[in-house]
């Protein structure tokens, strides 16, 4: 399954976030997005992309731009660029405040989300299509991400769905919702419900995507997909979502459950450890595995 798709290649690190989304796509290849808040998962994503020759998305939420700074991440992420010379960008990850919205355009961010997808539809073109004004004015360049269909909010392990998540096909977005969305607000990119949670199931995977859902969606809203919640979800819906027309996926739980269980391990085996470096050394290579994993996946690259 694996090598139906072309392997990634890139000519410099001048690419904008379009120009690797639009390659993705004429490839029916995904790029990663991983979220961070430390230096073990930043470096983790960071190594298994650039060994990969993989363009990459770093995500921060509200949540983790308040703990990383959100200028901090816009100047970790550039020098990370020119120190590799290789496609790493920056996204302001689920923004439910519209100064977020400013505050992550002024600083530089790649692109941002803004996340309407529990109001009601009316409701969320309107403040959608004013994020993208916003962002736009501080910011021409940056791409603005709207959602359709509730997820669910949080990056955790769960014992059952949550509350109010569209998972019924009945209560997917139709592509015509998709398409009305994308004409009003003038979106670049679009994370539609399609079977997909936010977090992921305590031992067991999560519900199956629609896969004719993303092909119908991709048709008629005509930008680029992008798939979050991509925790716990089977590798074959995950491939056919790409070919369908996903250009983007998310993981996040999954590289937060790999941190936690690697920090575990190496407090249990360095008891006594007091420094940071030498305590979350072998994390980052966890993390790494497991990024190098879904970017092979996503990719079409053969399994390491
Ligand atoms: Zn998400």
């Amino acid at each position: 399954v694996f090598l139906h798709y072309a392997f990634f290649s890139y000519n410099n690190d001048m690419q904008t976030l379009r120009d690797v989304l639009r390659d993705a796509e004429k490839r029916k290849v995904a790029i990663g997005h991983f979220n961070f808040s430390d230096f073990a998962q930043l470096w983790g994503i960071v190594r298994a992309a650039v060994a990969l020759k993989a363009p990459v998305v770093l995500g921060v939420s509200e949540g983790e731009r308040g703990f990383v700074g959100a200028r901090t991440a816009v100047a970790i992420v550039q020098s990370l660029r020119k120190e590799f010379r290789h496609p790493i960008f920056l996204n302001a990850d689920h923004t439910y405040d519209l100064d977020k919205v400013r505050e992550a355009a002024e600083a530089g961010f790649d692109a941002v989300i803004f996340d309407g997808a529990k109001l009601p539809l009316d409701e969320n073109i309107a403040r959608t299509k004013e994020a993208v004004r916003i962002a736009k004015k501080a910011n021409r360049t940056i791409l603005v991400e709207g959602e359709i269909g509730y997820i669910g909010q949080s990056s955790k392990v769960f014992e059952a769905l949550p509350e109010g998540a569209a998972i019924n096909s009945d209560d997917l977005p139709t592509p015509e919702q998709a398409a009305e969305l994308v004409n009003k607000t003038k979106v670049d990119l679009l994370a539609p419900a399609v079977g997909n949670v936010h977090g992921m199931f305590k031992g067991a995977p999560n519900p199956n995507l629609d896969i004719e859902r993303v092909r119908a969606i991709r048709k008629a809203a005509r930008v680029p997909l992008v798939l979050h919640g991509g925790s716990g979800v089977r590798d074959e819906d995950f491939i056919g979502a790409i070919k369908a027309g996903i250009s983007l996926v998310h993981v996040s739980t999954e590289l937060r459950v790999v941190w936690r269980e690697g920090l575990d391990r190496e407090l249990e085996k360095q008891p006594d450890q007091i420094a940071p470096y030498k305590l979350f050394r072998e994390v980052v290579s966890d993390v790494s595995r497991q990024v190098d994993e879904h970017l092979r996946l996503f990719g079409g690259k053969a399994p390491a």
